[in-house]
């Protein structure tokens, strides 16, 4: 289920809201219950995440091979 960000207009508090796409544009009251929300745009994320860490290889070196450590 998507979420969709909402701004409450009264206290100017953030607040996310999980609901079907059918509801989006229904109105979410704050979690202090002011009824005056606005829907921000907000990139919704379905799908997998398009960061993934960097592959760093260690290695290399050859320090037991050149007698240092024995
Ligand atoms: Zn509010």
């Amino acid at each position: 289920m998507p979420r969709y960000e909402y701004r409450c207009r009264s206290c100017e508090t953030t607040f996310e809201v999980s609901r079907p796409m059918a509801e989006s544009a229904a109105p979410a009251p704050c979690p202090e219950g002011h009824a005056d929300t606005v829907k921000l745009l907000s990139a919704v994320a379905v799908g997998g995440t398009a960061a993934a860490p960097a592959p760093s290889g260690g290695g290399g070196g050859g320090c037991c091979g050149g007698g240092c450590c024995g």
